[in-house]
């Protein structure tokens, strides 16, 4: 039997490489896409792949599209209609909406039962506790996408138990925290690693957008820039295995061919190589436990790669790391207030209203300056985020 799925921003760079996966594959049958407002893109995919269901989340977008849509598609509008489709059950839910946005589909996809194949990594920044109680609590999954998490998920196979991301009560043994010594997640170093001359404060969004490894949508670039990329995967790391801050590790890696690693209680590391491509990761989500070539990503030559480079981070060129480690020690709503100041001072990056370096002051000031609550329940979370927000706003020079 097929496996339904349901792509939660579809239209994006993790989107888009998912739907390349599943054109034309019988494994799987296709039930439901979303996109926040390019109309275009959703109906070829969805009209291509035979889907049904499709959501706009703005509201705008969908009122034009719904005026000539194309026969057989049912048209779901804003958030509402975001929340529908992601709640139509399917086997597993592709959750590549960048940002917070991601949580109220993610948690609304885990209620309706379905397995997660995560890519939204600020979902589990922000409340990662929630979601994975949630999760065990509706006997559903989580499947990593990251690529580093991927990794560190494959890494973990190699041990006759279960992470805690994809543990069910049903399932035999749970990997234990203890036999878990350390999670090493690389990092490619971003455009500005290996370039100590670059002055942080004259950075353009286009020199940021830049990276020399992966091609992704335009928050994650920049996050791989200021390397908050890499502390959002801590956090990440820390919810979906269970692992502790003090215990994950992160490696500058310039090739991008060791995607992470783990060691074990014996210092024996394991890890997971490919070339960087994120078809590989998204596929295995998708098909997890089983290993199905698709043949989309090309193998690895590592005769041809010649050389594999590890650095040490450096936190005091990169204070995102630095901040990202800091929330998690506070924990409570200190990740979403970080989580949140970031996206919006991003965002201002992004749009020319900041200076590279003014991302991380505004990050650390919202941490610094927004009242983080111990528990992290989801109101909690919520509150937090629009506080940090408006902080954050109110630093860039909006009220
Ligand atoms: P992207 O910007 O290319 O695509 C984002 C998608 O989300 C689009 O389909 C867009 O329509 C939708 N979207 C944006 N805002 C929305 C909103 N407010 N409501 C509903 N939908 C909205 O982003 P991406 O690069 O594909 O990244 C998606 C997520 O995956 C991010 O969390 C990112 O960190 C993570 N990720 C991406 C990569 C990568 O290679 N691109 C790798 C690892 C992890
Ligand atoms: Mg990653």
């Amino acid at each position: 039997m097929s496996r339904r799925i349901v792509i939660l921003g579809a239209t994006g760079s993790i989107g888009q490489t998912a739907i390349s996966l599943l054109r034309g594959n019988s494994r799987f049958e296709v039930v439901g896409l979303t996109a926040n407002s390019d109309a275009e893109t959703l109906v070829r995919d969805a009209l291509a792949l035979g889907v049904r269901h499709i959501a706009l989340s703005n509201e705008s977008a969908a009122r034009r599209l719904s005026s000539n849509l194309p026969d057989g598609l049912i048209l779901h509008a804003g958030e509402q209609g975001l929340l529908e489709v992601a709640s139509l059950g399917a086997d597993i839910v592709v959750a590549a909406i960048v940002g917070m946005a991601a949580l109220r589909p993610v948690l609304a996809a885990i209620d309706a039962g379905s397995d997660i194949a995560l890519a939204s990594k600020e979902v589990m920044v922000a409340a990662g506790e929630t979601v994975m109680a949630r999760r065990l609590a509706r006997g559903v999954r989580i499947l990593p996408v990251d690529s580093e998490h991927s990794a560190i998920f494959q890494a973990l196979q190699s041990r006759n138990s279960a992470p805690a991301c994809t543990w069910l009560p049903g399932d035999g043994l749970q990997l234990t925290t203890p036999s878990i010594r350390r999670l090493i997640l690389t990092a490619s170093g971003g455009p500005f690693f290996f370039h100590p001359e670059v002055d942080f404060d004259a950075v353009t969004s286009a020199d940021a957008l830049r990276h020399p490894k992966w091609s992704m949508g335009r928050k994650v670039t920049i996050d791989s820039a200021t390397m908050m990329n890499k502390g959002l995967e801590i956090m990440e790391a820390r919810w979906l295995f269970d692992v502790p801050e003090e215990r994950i590790g992160v490696l500058v890696h310039p090739e991008s061919i060791v995607h992470s690693l783990v060691e074990f209680e014996d210092n024996a590391q394991v890890a997971e190589l490919s070339v960087p491509d994120m078809a590989i990761p998204i596929n295995y989500a998708l098909c997890w436990p089983e290993r199905v070539s698709q043949g989309v990503a090309g193998p690895l030559d590592l005769a041809a790669a010649g050389a594999l480079h590890f650095h040490k981070p450096d936190e005091r060129r990169f204070p995102c790391l630095a901040l990202a480690r800091e929330a998690l020690r506070r924990g409570g709503t200190a990740p979403a207030i970080l989580n949140a100041a970031n996206e919006v001072a991003v965002q201002a990056f992004l749009d020319d209203r900041i200076r590279f370096s003014d991302i991380w002051r505004i990050d650390e000031a919202a941490l610094d300056g927004v009242a983080a609550t111990g528990a992290a329940d989801l109101d909690a979370v919520f509150a937090a985020d629009s506080e940090a927000r408006a902080f954050a706003a109110g630093r860039i020079g909006e009220d």
